[in-house]
């Protein structure tokens, strides 16, 4: 105990598990305790047993933790071979020959202080034709193949209501992040883990083992070691909450294609007829994957649908993945943190999971325990966790409920499967007044649930009152100007192809 009565902050961690989960954490955590004396973080990875080797699109939150992080952003996207990302493309969801863009940032300008889309549902009504697209400067500037930094410091420019994010190879990433963090004084074993070791009566991790009989003792361990959950699932035993009757994509096979070089900077979800195919356009190839629900379609047909849709030629063998949607019931147990695939696993729509690593190491940061371990911030490290999943949950299975597709039993599955009940109210808000809820702070803003229920053919029933404020002609005039505002601001972006050169970030 220290002189205000508290146990010493724990010193001595390790981290089991080497894919960008173990690597994030690592980086991360060095930097924010790299003062803490005695402070020693350990992580154990085995090459043998490799990593995922996907996950390559990522949204605009990761552009706080490289700065968390220190990391210069032309070098960054320059070693991982990285694009930049303005949102997602949605083909086909709606229905087929349709298509929208979920974009980062915010929609339209500050019109009278409400949510400009409550201007946009009233000219609809009034005969206006433009989609939301064409009021994001993000959904233009990527269409047009353009990118160009926010501008937040010119509010009145549309730039200032850009965000972005990266696609970038994920093995590059690792490695780029496990520099940093042996730079931070991490070390690095390798090996494979063989034994998890507890304590006889609290059932606290106590050590791993090696396979060539070495121990890796430690304080708090973080479990990254992937769909294995090697020391959660399996040492502690903490179960699997399981999302697939709302979430039933539980397959995935990638392969990589050449690339004409940098194109549009957005990823691109394309429907198919039991899932979904991802396209992200890299510098030096285009990352492709087709995530597929197995009780709707074979293996073999899911790979043949891939190679049938890929824009160049394969430069690998396919990597099939088996997953199920869900969480573990506490990512938080004893002194075993989880982060990345060994805590769960929710299907990339919205490339989320990267993000959801982040999030924990912020949340492990907030909470960063004593050796006492009490129980009262490991409950709300794994409340607000589960909180967390659950509203990315709700806004995955927003994309399935709402689509008109019937020409698949898939799609007849997905359409009128019972929303939860979270989305349930989302939809009925929406649905009778244009209203967007946002519940806690979560994870996806009213822009993004806004895109995607309009994107997905929802009609709004009605819009704010004060959207009425203006007369029919001021309406559209102002709806007008704010296409014309963005569409030159858009004109003058240099291509993404340009940017890249200029910036010193083009390999
Ligand atoms: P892994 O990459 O599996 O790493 C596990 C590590 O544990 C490895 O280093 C392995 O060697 C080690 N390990 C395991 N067992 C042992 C042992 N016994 N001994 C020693 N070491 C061991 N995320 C996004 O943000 N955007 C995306 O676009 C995206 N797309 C995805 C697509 C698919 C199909 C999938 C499955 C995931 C996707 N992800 C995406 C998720 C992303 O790939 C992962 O969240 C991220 O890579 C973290 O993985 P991980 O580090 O938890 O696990």
């Amino acid at each position: 105990m220290s002189e205000q009565g508290h146990s010493r902050p724990v010193t001595r961690i390790t981290i089991v598990g080497g894919g960008t989960a173990g690597w994030m954490a690592a980086a991360a955590i060095s930097k924010v305790l790299r003062g803490l004396p005695g402070l020693t973080i350990r992580l154990v990875e085995s090459e043998a047993i490799g990593t995922v080797g996907v996950g390559e699109a990522t949204i605009p939150q990761i552009v706080g933790f490289n700065q968390l992080l220190g990391i210069d952003e032309a070098e960054f996207v320059r070693e991982t071979h990285a694009t930049y990302k303005l949102g997602i493309e949605f083909v086909d969801w709606t229905r087929l020959g349709h298509r929208y863009v979920h974009p980062f940032g915010t929609y339209g300008i500050d019109m009278l202080g409400i949510e400009f889309h409550h201007f946009w549902l009233r000219g609809l009504a009034l005969g206006e034709t433009a989609g939301l697209d064409d009021y994001s400067i993000g959904a233009v500037a990527a269409r047009a193949g353009r990118y160009f930094p926010p501008q937040p410091g010119q509010p009145n420019s549309p730039l200032a209501r850009l965000a972005y994010a990266f696609q970038f190879d994920a093995g590059r990433y690792g490695a780029y992040l496990r520099r940093l963090a042996e730079a931070q004084g991490v070390v690095r074993i390798e090996g494979r883990v063989v034994q998890v070791h507890q304590h006889p009566e609290t059932g606290f991790v106590t050590a791993v083992q090696m396979e060539n009989g070495d121990m890796v003792d430690g304080e708090l361990f973080i479990d990254c070691s992937g769909f294995r959950s090697l020391l959660l699932g399996e040492a502690l035993g903490v179960p699997f909450i399981d999302w697939s009757k709302w979430l039933p994509c539980d397959r995935a096979v990638a392969m990589p294609c050449s690339s004409a070089g940098p194109d549009q900077p957005i990823t691109r979800s394309t429907a198919r007829p039991a899932g979904w195919q991802w396209r992200i356009p890299l510098q030096h190839r285009i990352g492709n994957g087709h995530v597929y629900a197995s009780a709707f379609l074979d293996d073999d047909a899911a790979l043949d649908l891939l190679l049938a849709n890929l824009d160049g030629r394969p430069l690998a063998d396919p990597n099939r993945i088996r997953f199920t949607g869900g969480h573990r019931a506490r990512l938080w147990d004893r002194n075993v943190v989880a982060l990345g695939l060994a805590g769960g696993f929710l299907e990339p729509l919205e490339s989320t999971a990267i993000h959801l690593v982040q999030a924990g190491i912020a949340r492990l940061m907030a909470y960063f325990p004593s050796l006492d371990f009490t129980p009262k911030e490991i409950d709300r490290f794994n409340v607000e966790t589960a909180r967390e999943y659950l509203d990315i949950r709700d806004f995955l299975v927003l994309h399935y409920k709402a689509t008109t597709r019937d020409d698949s039993e898939f799609w007849n599955y997905c359409r009128t499967l019972e929303p939860p009940d979270g989305l349930r109210e989302k939809l009925e808000m929406f649905r009778s007044s244009g209203r967007v809820i946002r519940e806690h702070n979560e994870l996806f803003t009213e822009t993004s649930w806004l895109s995607v229920m309009a994107g997905q053919g929802i009609v709004a029933g009605g819009w704010h009152p004060a959207a009425e404020i203006l007369d029919e002609g001021e309406l559209k005039r102002r709806l007008g100007h704010v296409r014309q505002v963005i569409a030159q601001a858009v004109g003058q972006m240099p291509t993404q192809e340009q940017f890249l050169r200029e910036q010193g970030s083009a390999i």
